[in-house]
């Protein structure tokens, strides 16, 4: 059996067809503030997307940035300053901040109302709630479910092993897994102390696995018709038959290629669903950003 691929890149095209309705009905020129410390080459990358995602859709992005050397109070003082400019939506912090700022303090200085990543305690806390619709969460947590309801499968009750629990995926996808009373999944959360993760693995109805370690979920640890959610993003090095290098004739460096944590051949013989990397998990999370954006603006105007 080969499993049915979740088409990442089609579930994000559904949500921005809602988002452009939603602007649409909306006559508003949502404003997405992306803040940076200091130069990192990771971030650049992060922040190029983000802004052609925003201005495909109709989002102004702006890009503050602030000098290496800003304490932390100061970072502090400024995040405030935008948090109360009516003008702006949503304010995304760029990781990373430089080694001498607490990333955790100024994650919460971002009001909750403009908290587009859904991160901080505020909006992390609705999570908890049978009873309450949250405005945004932590993004690829959003997009994991997302991936899994394209399925059309029924989550209630199944075996839902989550591998890795971060703050961003792997505890608030355990809790929207768990996020009705009636039809919750069963979830089991496995991390590095986890003692035998096949176990564990081997019984998963829907795998969700986020860590960043490529080749850690083999064929053999999952079970036969399981919907398998890989969010693991790795650059690996490109191999030839006898498991050697290959190297790029331009730059002489070793050809690289983005893989996750699942081995995909293997466990596309053995899941029902799998989401390919990449095309995945990750072609739906930019968009959601964009979705909490929306709802921000909706909550507020609302309130
Ligand atoms: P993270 O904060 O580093 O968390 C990784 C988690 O994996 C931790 O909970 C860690 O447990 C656990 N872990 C480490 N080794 C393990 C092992 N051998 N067995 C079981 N669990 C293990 O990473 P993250 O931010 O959640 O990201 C995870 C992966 O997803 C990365 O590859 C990242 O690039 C990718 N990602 C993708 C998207 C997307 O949109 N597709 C978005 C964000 C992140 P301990 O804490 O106990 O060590």
């Amino acid at each position: 059996m080969s499993a049915k691929i979740i088409d990442g890149n089609k579930i994000a095209e559904a949500i921005k067809q809602w988002i452009k309705a939603e602007l649409e009905k909306l006559k508003e020129n949502l404003v997405l503030v992306a803040v940076q410390v200091g130069e990192n080459p990771a971030s650049r990358v992060y922040i190029k997307n983000q802004k052609s995602s925003c201005e495909e859709i109709g989002i102004q992005y702006n890009l503050v940035q602030f000098d290496s050397n800003i304490s932390e109070d100061n970072l502090i003082s400024e995040i405030k300053k935008l948090g109360q400019d009516e003008k702006i939506t949503g304010i995304i912090l760029q990781m990373p901040l430089p080694n001498h700022i607490n990333s955790r303090k100024i994650q919460m200085s971002i009001p909750e109302e403009k908290d587009v990543e859904g991160v901080t305690p505020a909006n992390l806390g609705k999570l908890l709630y049978a009873d309450v619709q949250p405005t945004v969460a932590p993004c690829t947590a959003l997009s994991v479910m997302e991936c899994i309801k394209s399925t059309g499968e029924n989550i209630k009750g199944k075996e839902a092993v989550i591998v890795g629990h971060s703050e961003i995926v792997g505890k608030p996808v355990t809790l929207m897994l768990l996020s009705s009373l009636l039809d919750s999944a069963t979830p089991t959360v496995c991390h590095i102390a986890t003692k035998d993760l096949a176990i564990h693995t081997k019984r998963a109805e829907i795998l969700i696995v986020a860590v960043g370690k490529p080749g850690l979920i083999k064929g053999d640890m999952i079970k036969k018709g399981a919907i398998v959610i890989d969010v693991g993003i790795n650059r690996i090095q490109i191999k030839d038959e006898k498991g050697e290098p290959v190297i790029d004739d331009k730059t002489g460096k070793p050809k690289m290629k983005t893989v996750g944590d699942v081995v995909f051949d293997e466990a596309k013989e053995i899941a029902g669903y799998i989401t390919p990397v990449p095309g995945g998990v990750g072609a739906v999370t930019t968009v959601m950003l964009i979705k909490n954006l929306v709802n921000l603006y909706k909550s507020e105007s609302a309130s």
